[in-house]
C-alpha cells in the first residue's frame, strides 16, 4: 500500500522485474533463440519503462512538491492515516512530512478547537458522499500561530467501488480570510473608536426587538450626546476632538455591561441597547416603574458618573458632560425605527431641560423647557462668545492722569445680565474652558488697544492671566502673536499674574515669566499680600509691578495696621526693583495716603469703576480738554 502512494523514484516494482528477466537470461543458456531473443527484449523494454517511469514521477514529485499548497493522500477508513503529504506541511504548520505521516491523529490535533468538530463531520461526510468536497477550517501551527486553510479532497475508489483513498491539496488562505474578516468588520464598525456602527446597530436592534416579542420582554435604547462637543473641536482642534471621542467609547464600554451594545453613531453621538429586560416590577404593583426602565436609568447613572473625571486631551484637561434620552420597546414603540427616534427625542427634552442628565421619552411632555445649568450657559457663551471687556483706568497718582488700563472680563449671560468674573472664572478653569476665553481677552484687548491708539490714545495695556493659562506650553507665544498682529508693543502690555498662582510652583513660574519678559512683555504680580511669598522667592521674579491687594488698601488712611503694611510694600516694591500700584483706591484720603507714601500708580473706585471701551476714549477726551483750557 505504502510504496504506491511514496512519490519517491521508485526502488522495487519494475527495475526488480527488470533483474528477474536478466538473471533467467544468464541462467538459462540452452532456451530456443527466439524465447532467448523474446526475453531480451522484454528486459530492454523494461529497462526503458523504468527509466520513463522514473522521470514521470520525477515530474510529479516536483509539480507536487512546488505548487504553493500541501498534496495529501490518505486512507479511505476512519484511521485516517496519512500516507503522503508533501513537505510544505512544513512551512505550514512547523511539522516535517515525516512526523505528519507517521501519527495519524496530527491533523486532529492541530485542528482549531472551534472548527475541529465541524471539519471532522465534513471530512467524514464527504468521504462517505464520494463526491469531491471543499472545506475551510484553521489549523494551529507548532509555534502557536493560527492558519486559515481551503481543504478540497476527492474519495478514489478501488476496483470494488469501495473508497480506496482520499487525495486532497490544502491551500493556505489566511490572508484572504483576513482580508474578508476585516472588510466586514469596516463595514459594520466606526473607524475612530472600533465600536460597532449605526447599520450593526440596528441590525442586533432588530434582533432584540423580535426576541423582546417572543419572550414578552423589553428594549431600551438610550441615545448619548455630548453636551457643547462643537467647543472642544473649535477651542483644541479636531485631533483633541477625535482623541475625546475616542476616549469617551471607552469610558462608556467600561461603563456598561459586556451584553449590551455600545455604538458610535457619527459624531459626539454614541447608541445603546440593553435588550433583555425584564418588562415588569418585582413588586408587582400596577404604577411602579418597570424592571426595564429602572435598568436603563441606572446605566444612565453609571455613564454620568463614568464622564465624571476630567479628559486629558494633550496638556489640557477638559470636563464633559453629556445628556442621555431613553426609549424603550414595547412602552413607548412598536419597532426600532421608531424606537430610535423616541430615544433621540427624549435627548433633545434632556439637553433642553437640564443638559448633563437624562429623560426617559413620554408623549406629549416636550414643552417644558427648565433652566439651563451653570455650566451649560458657560459653554454656550464660550461658544457664541458672549463676553464683554470693561477697562479700570490706571492713574499716575501724582500727575492724576490716566497711564494705562486693566481689561476686566464680564460675562454677558442672556439669563442673568452681566456676570462678573468672580462668579465664572473658576468654573471655567475647572471646566478647562479658560484657555478660549483668556485667547478671547487677548485678541480682545489687542483690537481695543490699536482702535485707541489710531484714535490718539496710547495706553498701558494690562490683562489678568488665570492659573491654568499659566501652566499652558505655548502661553508666551499665544499672547506675542496676538499682540504682534495688532501692531502694539509688547512693552505695552502687562501681564497679571496672582501672587498664589505664581507661588503654587515658583520654578515654573520662573521659567515663563522669563520667556514672557524676554518677548518684551512686562509683569504684574497681582493681589499681593494674599499669597505666601517668601522673600527670597520675590527677590528672584522677574517682575516690574507688584499690585497691593485691595485688603489693604481700605482705609488705608484711618486704620494704622493697613497703612504701615501698604508702607512696608511700597518700600519692599522699590527695593526689589518693582514699581508699587495700588488696587481699591475708593476715597480721596486713602490716594493722598498713597501718594505721601511713594506709591505712583493706582486703581480703584475713586477715579474710576472699570468702565466700557467708549467711556475711557471720552474720559481720555475730557481730560485732554481739561489741559487745554486755562485752569
Ligand atoms: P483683579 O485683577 O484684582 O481686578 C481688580 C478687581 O477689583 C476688579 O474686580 C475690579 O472691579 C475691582 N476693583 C477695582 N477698584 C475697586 C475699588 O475701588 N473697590 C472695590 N471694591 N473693587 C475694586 P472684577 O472686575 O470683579 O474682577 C475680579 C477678578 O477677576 C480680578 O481681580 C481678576 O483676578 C479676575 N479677572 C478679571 N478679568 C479677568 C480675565 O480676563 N481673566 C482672568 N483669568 N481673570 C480675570
Ligand atoms: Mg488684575
Ligand atoms: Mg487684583
Amino acid at each position: 500500500m505504502e510504496a504506491e502512494h511514496d512519490l519517491s523514484p521508485p526502488t522495487g516494482g519494475t527495475s526488480a522485474a527488470a533483474d528477474a528477466v536478466a538473471s533467467l537470461l544468464s541462467s538459462a543458456r540452452e532456451l530456443p533463440e527466439d524465447i532467448r531473443d523474446t526475453l531480451e527484449r522484454v528486459a530492454t523494454d523494461l529497462r526503458r519503462t523504468e527509466g520513463e517511469l522514473g522521470s514521470v514521477v520525477a515530474r510529479y514529485r516536483a509539480l507536487v512538491e512546488q505548487i504553493p499548497a500541501i498534496v495529501y493522500i490518505d486512507v479511505a477508513d476512519d484511521s485516517m492515516a496519512t500516507t503522503y503529504v508533501s513537505p510544505q506541511i512544513e512551512t505550514l504548520l512547523g511539522i516535517t512530512p515525516e512526523e505528519y505521516t507517521s501519527d495519524p491523529h496530527l491533523w486532529t490535533r492541530h485542528l482549531h478547537p472551534e472548527d475541529r468538530d465541524r471539519a471532522l463531520e465534513e471530512y467524514v461526510r464527504g468521504r462517505e458522499s464520494g463526491e469531491p468536497f471543499t472545506y475551510e477550517y484553521r489549523l494551529i501551527a507548532e509555534d502557536g500561530h493560527i492558519v486559515w486553510v481551503r481543504d478540497s479532497a476527492t474519495t478514489v475508489r478501488a476496483a470494488d467501488g469501495t473508497a480506496a483513498f482520499i487525495h486532497g491539496v490544502m491551500l493556505d488562505v489566511t490572508d484572504a480570510r483576513e482580508a474578508e474578516e476585516h472588510a466586514a468588520f469596516v463595514s459594520y464598525h466606526d473607524h475612530l473608536t472600533g465600536l460597532p456602527n449605526r447599520a450593526m446597530f440596528e441590525e442586533y436592534l432588530d434582533l432584540a426587538i423580535a426576541r423582546a416579542r417572543r419572550a414578552d420582554d423589553a428594549v431600551a435604547v438610550m441615545m448619548i450626546d455630548v453636551d457643547d462637543f462643537k467647543l472642544v473641536n473649535d477651542s483644541l482642534g479636531h485631533e483633541a476632538g477625535d482623541a475625546l471621542i475616542a476616549e469617551l467609547a471607552v469610558r462608556l464600554r467600561e461603563a456598561t455591561r459586556d451584553t449590551d451594545l455600545v455604538s458610535r453613531q457619527g459624531g459626539d453621538e454614541f447608541l445603546l441597547l440593553l435588550a433583555d429586560l425584564e418588562k415588569t416590577t418585582a413588586s408587582g404593583m400596577p404604577n411602579a416603574t418597570d424592571g426595564g426602565t429602572l435598568i436603563a436609568e441606572s446605566v444612565a447613572t453609571r455613564i454620568h458618573e463614568a464622564l465624571r473625571a476630567p479628559f486629558e486631551l494633550g496638556e489640557t484637561e477638559v470636563y464633559v458632560t453629556a445628556s442621555i434620552g431613553i426609549a424603550l420597546f414595547p412602552q413607548h414603540a412598536a419597532d426600532a425605527t421608531q424606537l430610535l427616534r423616541d430615544a433621540d427625542t427624549a435627548m433633545y427634552r434632556s439637553k433642553q431641560m437640564a443638559p448633563g442628565g437624562y429623560s426617559i421619552y413620554a408623549d406629549g411632555a416636550q414643552d417644558m423647557l427648565g433652566k439651563l445649568s451653570l455650566s451649560t450657559r458657560l459653554r454656550k457663551a464660550v461658544e457664541n462668545q458672549n463676553w464683554e471687556l470693561h477697562y479700570q483706568p490706571i492713574v499716575d497718582l501724582v500727575e492724576g492722569s490716566m497711564k494705562g488700563v486693566e481689561a476686566l472680563i464680564r460675562w454677558n449671560d442672556p439669563n442673568g445680565g452681566l456676570v462678573p468674573p468672580g462668579e465664572f472664572i473658576p468654573l471655567a478653569e475647572e471646566m478647562g474652558l479658560i484657555e478660549a476665553i483668556g485667547d478671547w481677552v487677548v485678541n480682545e484687548l489687542a483690537r481695543q488697544g490699536a482702535a485707541w491708539r489710531a484714535e490718539g490714545l496710547e495706553l498701558e495695556l494690562s490683562f489678568n492671566l488665570s492659573p491654568r493659562q499659566l501652566w499652558q506650553p505655548e502661553v508666551g507665544n499665544r499672547i506675542t502673536e496676538r499682540i504682534e498682529a495688532a501692531n502694539i508693543d509688547p512693552r505695552r502690555i502687562l501681564v497679571e499674574i496672582t501672587e498664589t498662582a505664581a507661588m503654587t510652583d515658583p520654578d515654573r513660574t520662573l521659567r515663563v515669566l522669563r520667556d514672557l519678559r524676554a518677548r518684551g512683555l512686562r509683569v504684574a504680580l497681582d493681589d499681593f499680600g494674599t499669597g505666601y511669598s517668601s522673600l527670597s522667592r520675590l527677590r528672584d521674579l522677574p517682575v516690574d509691578v507688584l499690585k497691593v491687594d485691595r485688603s489693604f488698601v481700605r482705609d488705608v488712611s484711618s486704620q494704622p495696621a493697613n497703612g504701615s503694611m501698604v508702607q512696608a510694600i511700597v518700600q519692599l516694591a522699590h527695593a526689589l526693583g518693582m514699581t508699587p500700584l495700588a488696587e481699591g483706591i475708593e476715597t480721596q484720603d486713602d490716594w493722598l495716603f498713597l501718594v505721601e507714601r511713594g506709591c505712583r500708580l493706582g486703581q480703584g473706585y475713586f477715579f474710576s469703576r472699570p468702565v466700557v471701551a467708549e467711556d475711557i476714549m471720552a474720559r481720555h477726551r475730557r481730560s485732554a480738554i481739561a489741559l487745554v483750557e486755562p485752569a
